[in-house]
């Protein structure tokens, strides 16, 4: 999935590690658990068992790496294991495998190899001199009470929650057992879009791993009206369903066990309405060119709603089959992942399509369908039929994005070495759509302004574009093929699409710059992972509400998880990184994974004289939060290193447990800008020496910040570092030179160097030209900005001001308002007029009301270049004949770039009324839909005017707010770091304290909140400390 606010993603805290992850403990086969594959044995439901974790286990050893990993045992019949996952087994002990965790769903996915049926045949053998050795073991082993054991404790009786009906229902816990695996789903769907219910009919079969009288799986809001069961020949019409509303589950009791082995078919007919919100299977409108409204019907499933569309096993390692059929009124299309096979006119007048079966198992959240009246264009690439679908009006604006798809899709083919599985791609642009998109596979669902673009709209333009086209495409490889098992994983889904989203642009589009965007995606991700409240990119798999898995949606996941695998991939030889992911992809195709099941994979092809292996490396990385901070002293040739971890607090906490493997790599001033003057070590210990020549002048860490930390060289390192680039700014590369700018600001914020320094090192900044420093240096200026701005009284805003003009006003000055090609100078220009204009720079104001009349007396036929369009709107909506105009322009425009931007502007005013205005019209939807909201909340909170205006709103509205956007949504995050971000007093600190503590279950326990208190207490922490320097500085 993409997230739509991408500047404004939340992070998160908890630190969920355990530290028995690490023990190298041998793998085992727990017996009791997986008493199905010893046939003959009294079989217990292996759901039931409450487990001793490690104890009275047999080890079954001698298989070197393919060794048996005790929680696939658990859930694998012996049959499975011959020939069929066993490459699973290569994996290492992983997170999930602490016995106090989750238990993991099965796997159900054939990744059969020569040496896979080689060793299956082993463990044959072996396993049935177990049998026979076992048949003579007491048979307490295999009971409910077991044998005593050593620091045995009694087992718990399970106590069952009621079922709604007030029965009690045969489960107790938020995930699903493992005893019932789907194999495939015939779905039927009926929506009907002038009613705005649906009906459906689910009919899933499924195999019985272990004997059990229940099988439960997921539904929400849905009525069920009929339930028919069939095991065998035994078929029965009217079988009772339980429901368990808390955790959206129903379940089936059974006197008899199901027998493992035995296939059963559940059908299950049902009601619902499609829902008012941007999750299931939900409905949607826009007014077309007439002004009419035309309805729609679509599905956001990810992560955890395709259960409200139709009664599913819906966790991610319940891969399955699907066979979609949905009736819809004839002026309509249908579309679903697969092609459509057939369409019959049924005697209602109504029309069946039937899709295809899905020709791979797949996760029930990339399951997609939708009812609207949208045309498409289409081409053929690789044996893939590519189309992108929008709304009719639209239809010009749709050839960008499926050029770069089809240029994409051949691009992850090559690279990958795994051609994209499916018959077709489809890529629709939805009027109404809250993430920015939805890597379902093969209906990839896009936000209009993700996927439609004119061809004359500027570069910048379409950068966005194909950064969402990339990421998802990437997707249908690293999420689709190869899945996460549990959503504490979901940085292997996103981590890998935001890095390959980055990369292939960069390969493939190179002027579109994408290079400068990752960087500063980088610096985002440490912002987040800087606080106390952030998390490991992989956490503990015990994370079961729904809250804490959309809260996995954010930056750390995202942004920190691509970072990684970016110094991952520039640490290893050439090469090498894509190798492993191939062997990861050959591997896991069709599979679930762990992050370990990635290391390994990597590591196999690592070459032996490598030090440090893949897995030692990046587990330090993925298992814990935050990030190092090496400290750099130089005396003489004699380098020392020290490593801690960065951590910003307003409470003294020193935390010096954590200890990475870092990839140091460094240059000095006899080389330092060509890659091959870049050298490395890994740092495993809290501190390393290293010898430099005598002559070696000054020495820059993190060679184009590649590496996930932050370098403080010391007052002397920073003034020569200084010196150097006074003296010749190309010394350094851009990237470090912005990474320069980075860190100083950051070790501000740390309390290591003073304001003082800061300004020192930015005395450069005067001869710096290039984007990715520039723009660092203003965003970090502009920050401080804000705070001040936001704390009246103190005078000190309008000596920033100056500062700012002083050091940024020549080139502010200098930027043109004509089209401009090169997609960097467009970022630069846009980011440093937005800033003149919002301070009010009379060159800047008069540029942009110079465009805007041009616009208006052209009637908008006179094109504002689109990069400048945000800050020329904006200058005009600050006047009330402005404004209007640009209300009313926003209803007319069907351009959505344009729109957008448009809509930012009107956000941006200082007006009062208007502003109490736009807010509720972006809760009512409307003329402002509703899936615009956070934008427009932040954009007010930007502005001195707004930003206690939009804090008072959503406590205001909060219960509304959270009835569209769920709890723990990036769009939830969004909404409350924007609004309380530049707090910086105590008063602020309780409000916020006090409101969100109020809230109790509708988000209390928010990460967000944690951050939002904890960047409130920074802020203060760092006004208390730099406000006299800045005085003195300013
Ligand atoms: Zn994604």
């Amino acid at each position: 999935m993409e997230d739509p606010f991408d500047s404004e993603r939340a992070s998160l805290p908890r630190n969920m590690i355990e530290n028995s992850m690490f023990e190298e403990e041998p793998d085992v086969v727990d017996l009791a658990k997986d008493s199905t594959a010893f046939p003959g044995f009294p079989a217990l439901d292996p759901d039931e068992v409450v487990y001793e974790p490690r104890s009275s286990r047999l080890l079954v050893r001698g298989l070197g790496e393919n060794e048996l990993d005790e929680e696939e045992e658990d859930y694998e019949s012996s049959a499975r294991l011959l020939g069929m996952g066993f490459m699973n087994r290569s994996s290492a002990r992983s997170p999930s495998s602490s016995p106090y965790t989750r238990q993991p769903s099965p796997r159900s996915c054939s990744c059969p190899s020569a040496r896979v049926l080689v060793l299956g045949v082993f463990v044959l053998v072996l396993l049935s001199s177990l049998a026979m050795v076992l048949y003579f073991v007491p048979g307490c082993t295999f009971t409910k009470d077991g044998c005593p054991k050593a620091n045995s404790s009694t087992p718990i009786e399970p106590v069952y929650p009621n079922s709604s009906t007030g029965e009690p229902f045969p489960w107790n816990e938020p995930w699903l057992p493992a005893s019932v695996q789907p194999v495939t789903y015939d779905l039927f769907l009926t929506p009907n879009l002038t009613s705005m219910t649906f009906t459906g009919r689910t009919i899933i079969s499924m195999k019985i791993n272990h004997d059990t009288k229940r099988i439960v799986l997921h539904s929400s809001d849905l009525t069920i009206t009929n339930a028919a069961f069939q095991v065998g020949k035994d078929k029965h019409d009217k079988v009772k369903v339980l429901e368990y509303k808390p955790w959206q589950q129903i379940a089936l009791s059974f006197q008899e066990d199901l027998k493992a082995g035995q296939l059963c078919v559940l059908t299950l007919d049902y009601k619902a309405n499609l829902s008012n919100t941007y999750e299931g299977f939900y409905n949607s409108s826009y007014n077309d060119m007439t002004g009419a409204k035309r309805i729609l019907a679509a599905t956001q499933f990810e992560p955890q709603a395709a259960r409200k569309a139709f009664p599913c096993f819906d966790e991610p390692a319940f891969k399955a089959t699907f066979l979609i059929r949905i009736t819809r009124e004839p002026e309509y299309i249908s579309l679903s992942n697969m092609p459509k096979v057939k369409t019959t006119t049924l005697p209602s007048g109504l029309v069946e399509d039937e899709f295809k079966k899905t020709s791979v198992n797949m996760s029930t959240y990339l399951v997609a369908f939708i009812v609207a009246n949208f045309t498409s264009v289409n081409t053929n690439i690789s044996n893939t039929s590519v189309s992108v679908y929008s709304v009719p009006e639209k239809r010009e604006h749709t050839h960008y994005a499926l050029e770069t798809a089809c240029k994409l899709l051949q691009f992850y083919n090559k690279v990958f070495d795994v051609d994209y599985p499916l018959e077709k791609l489809d890529l629709v642009a939805i009027p109404d759509f809250l993430a920015g998109a939805m890597e379902n596979w093969g209906l990839i669902t896009f936000r209009e302004t993700s996927l439609l673009v004119g061809n004359q709209s500027s570069p910048l333009d379409k950068q966005l574009i194909a950064n969402v086209v990339a990421h998802e495409l990437a997707h249908q490889w690293f999420g689709n093929l190869v899945t996460m098992r549990w959503w504490n994983d979901l940085w292997l889904n996103e981590g890998f699409a935001t890095y390959w989203q980055y990369w292939s642009l960069m390969t493939e589009f190179p002027q579109l710059d994408a290079g400068d965007d990752f960087l500063e995606a980088r610096f985002m991700a440490m912002a987040k992972d800087s606080l106390n409240s952030t998390h490991p990119v992989s956490v503990s798999p015990q994370l079961t509400s729904s809250e804490a898995v959309s809260e996995m949606f954010d930056s750390i996941t995202y942004e920190k998880g691509a970072a990684l695998l970016l110094m991952l991939n520039s640490t290893l030889p050439e090469g090498q990184f894509r190798k492993g992911l191939i062997k990861y992809l050959n591997n896991y195709r069709g599979c679930n994974t762990v992050t370990d099941d990635l290391w390994n994979s990597l590591t196999q092809v690592q070459v032996v004289s490598q030090q440090d292996s893949v897995s030692d490396m990046m587990r330090t990385w993925t298992l814990e939060k935050g990030f190092p901070l090496v400290t750099v002293n130089c005396t003489g040739g004699q380098v020392t290193l020290k490593q801690e971890p960065f951590l910003l607090t307003s409470d003294n906490i020193t935390d010096t447990s954590r200890l990475w493997h870092i990839p140091v790599t460094y240059v000095n001033d006899s080389c330092s800008y060509e890659p091959s003057c870049r050298q490395m070590f890994v740092m495993r210990n809290k501190t390393a020496t290293l010898k430099v020549s005598d002559s070696v002048k000054w020495l820059k860490l993190n060679y184009m910040n590649t590496g996930f930390y932050i370098v403080h060289y010391g007052d002397e390192g920073w003034n020569q570092l200084r010196d150097a680039l006074m003296a010749n700014i190309t010394v350094l590369t851009p990237h470090d030179r912005a990474a320069l700018i980075h860190n100083i600001f950051a070790l501000s914020r740390l309390g290591r160097v003073s304001f003082r320094q800061v300004l020192n090192l930015l005395k450069y900044i005067a001869k710096e030209t290039e984007t990715a420093p520039l723009k660092e240096a203003l965003s970090q200026l502009s920050y401080i900005y804000n705070l001040l701005d936001k704390r009246p009284g103190l005078q000190l805003v309008s000596r920033m001001k100056t500062y700012i003009f002083n050091h940024f006003g020549t080139v502010m000055d200098s930027q043109h308002w004509e089209e401009e090609d090169s997609v960097s100078k467009q970022e630069l220009r846009s980011s440093l007029l937005q800033v003149a204009c919002n301070l009010g720079r009379t060159n800047c104001i008069d540029g942009a009301n110079a465009l805007y009349d041009e616009w208006t007396t052209s009637n908008h036929t006179r094109l504002i270049p689109g990069d400048l369009q945000r800050v020329v709107f904006s200058v005009a909506a600050q006047t009330e004949s402005g404004w209007h105009t640009l209300l009313e322009a926003y209803s007319r425009t069907t351009y959505d770039s344009e729109k957008r931007k448009i809509l930012q502007a009107l956000a941006s005013t200082q007006d009062a009324r208007r502003i109490a205005w736009i807010l509720s019209a972006g809760l009512e939807g409307g003329i402002i839909q509703t899936q615009e909201l956070p934008l427009v909340i932040s954009t007010v909170s930007n502005g001195f005017a707004g930003h206690l205006f939009s804090w008072n709103f959503v406590k205001e509205n909060w219960d509304r707010i959270i009835e569209k956007f769920p709890v723990g949504s990036y769009s939830i995050q969004s909404i409350i770091k924007s609004t309380t971000s530049q707090f910086s007093t105590q008063t602020h600190l309780d409000e916020v304290q006090g409101f969100f503590s109020s809230l109790k279950q509708r988000g209390a326990q928010m990460r967000s909140v944690q951050e939002a208190l904890e960047t409130i207490k920074l802020n203060q922490h760092w006004m208390d400390r730099n406000l006299p320097e800045i005085r003195q500085w300013l």
